[in-house]
């Protein structure tokens, strides 16, 4: 996902390569106990979400870049997991990376996604599901504008937006 270019960072990309070599060591799971996990049949999970959000959140699947209705939402509010409906991501970390796909520099707590090494299509990425329903939501990049140097490259389709009061 995501081809733009950021500015060279070599201190934050090193960084930042170091924690994902890091986080795509671990085991699934690894966070321990924090988060209540959800468990559902997929029958269950087929009843309660529309297609879209089952081929991405129980199939990894990823939607078309710029086709999704969130990558471009500029509104403050909450980011919600589609499947079980946990806090993930704020506006206030949002930005446009110019890929295609809602961005952000950092979920709103560590311990709300689980990230795991992605060896799919040929390329070695880092996946980041859900901590809660184990909702595949997208993939991080150690290329992000913030103090971490991390892009979260999310799906919309495994999104649910939640405008601030006011808005
Ligand atoms: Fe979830």
């Amino acid at each position: 996902l995501g081809s733009r270019r950021c500015p060279p960072r070599r201190a934050a990309d090193a960084r930042a390569a170091t924690r994902l070599k890091a986080i795509a060591g671990r085991p699934p799971n690894h966070h321990i106990g924090r988060m209540e996990k959800l468990h559902l049949t997929d029958a269950e999970w087929r009843a309660r979400l529309s297609p879209e959000q089952y081929h991405v959140l129980r199939q990894a699947g990823t939607e078309r870049a710029f086709a999704g209705a969130l990558n471009a939402n500029k509104a403050d509010g909450k980011y919600y997991c589609a499947g079980c409906g946990t806090e993930l991501f704020s506006s206030d970390e949002k930005y446009d990376s110019g890929s295609g796909w809602p961005s952000f520099t950092a979920p709103v707590d560590a311990d709300v996604v689980d990230e795991h090494e992605d060896m799919s299509y040929g390329m070695r990425r880092v996946e980041v599901r859900c901590a809660t329903c184990d909702g595949h939501l997208g993939h991080v990049f150690p290329d992000g504008p913030g103090v971490n140097g991390l892009r979260y490259c999310m799906n919309s389709a495994a999104l649910d937006f939640k405008p601030a009061d006011g808005d």
